[in-house]
């Protein structure tokens, strides 16, 4: 019996790759032991114990811990590295969250995860757990920056213009979207054992939110033309002095919509699936990387059957306002949180 026990656990340890990867193996038994001890995780919250299965809840959680724990950087300085506190990420977040439950933020199922005003508890709300791993990760030091307070701004610009505690004024605030911000990047440039899917999206992230939830963006513009050479199929980006291939990325005829963080290839071929351009980083990025980022729009595109693929032309996306442009006609959609879910059609004569 002891030794089926010890077989079990020496088996899990080794499951969870030495490699962080955006789907991490079981989570070792004994670490998951003092995690759900440590942050008082109860079955009746998350679901019964699970080491190693995908859906679970439970594994979700304690995966992000272990990601935390388990975590090597080197020390590059960068810019977006603003750190609040000289701990390690995982010490961070133990000092300041005391027990981690599900949900509770004010009724609001959309919140993502929050903390209340004197409370040293993470409450993890339904999409916490239909996000991507390394989002999930970032999402518990930002909510452990919320434990010392820093509350939200109201966004003045971008796609999140208008939304209420969608944004912090700037990075020197040193809020919980600087420690996010901060991660990612950390994750991106200084990671020693994250898997390359892990760091692309933590890349992404970076961008989105760089672009997004701040008043201030703190990255440096990068203009950049996105251009689709017909003769070869090759996209090629042109930054003023220098173009860019990328060799790998065939589309011999589409549509280039400029997106809030990056510019998003709608191949003419209905058989291929939408790619996304990160400017920041010159790259081109598959879309199997950056499925949650893509936006509304692209991901319902490339989960569509090919006959009922339309051929969008251009989109408009903002906080309350979706547009799609197709050759005959315009659809609207107000944001689903907003309310109404039904596209608006108008036909163009
Ligand atoms: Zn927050």
């Amino acid at each position: 019996m002891l030794q089926t026990l010890l077989l079990t656990i020496l088996l899990a340890a080794a499951s969870f790759a030495e490699e962080i990867s955006e789907t991490p193996g079981c989570v070792p038994a004994i670490e998951a032991t003092a995690y759900q001890k440590q942050f008082q995780l109860k079955f009746a919250n998350f679901g019964p114990w699970d080491l190693c299965s995908e859906a679970s809840d439970t594994k979700k959680v304690l995966s992000a811990l272990h990601t935390i724990r388990a975590a090597e950087f080197s020390d590059e300085a960068s810019p977006l590295i603003t750190r609040v506190s000289d701990e390690t990420d995982f010490d961070y977040l133990a000092h300041r969250a005391r027990r981690i439950q599900k949900n509770g933020c004010a009724g609001d199922e959309t919140v993502v995860a929050c903390v209340r005003p004197g409370e040293h508890t993470l409450r993890l709300q339904a999409p916490f757990f239909a996000i991507p791993a390394v989002n999930r990760v970032a999402t518990l030091l930002h909510e452990a920056r919320h434990v010392d307070g820093f509350p939200h701004v109201t966004c003045e610009a971008g796609p999140l213009s208008g939304s209420d505690g969608g944004c912090d004024p700037n990075l020197k605030y040193h809020g919980a979207y600087a420690v996010e911000l901060s991660y990612y990047a950390r994750v991106a440039l200084n990671g020693k054992n994250f898997h390359p899917a892990y760091k692309a999206l933590a890349r992404s992230s970076a961008v989105a939110l760089m672009e997004q939830n701040f008043v201030r963006n703190p990255a440096p513009s990068r203009e950049r033309l996105a251009l689709l050479d017909f003769a070869d199929g090759h996209l090629r980006l042109f930054d003023g002095a220098n173009f860019r291939e990328h060799l790998s990325t065939i589309v011999s005829d589409g549509k280039l919509i400029a997106r809030n963080y990056g510019i998003a290839v709608l191949p003419r071929d209905r058989a291929q699936n939408s790619w996304l351009i990160d400017p920041y980083a010159d790259a081109f990025l598959s879309p199997d990387l950056l499925e949650s980022l893509l936006g509304t729009t692209f991901r319902n595109y490339n989960k569509l059957n090919i006959a009922e693929r339309p051929q969008i032309l251009d989109v408009l996306n903002r906080l309350d306002l979706q547009g799609r442009l197709y050759p005959e006609r315009v659809e609207l959609m107000l944001h689903p949180e907003i309310g109404e879910l039904e596209p608006v059609r108008v036909d163009l004569d």
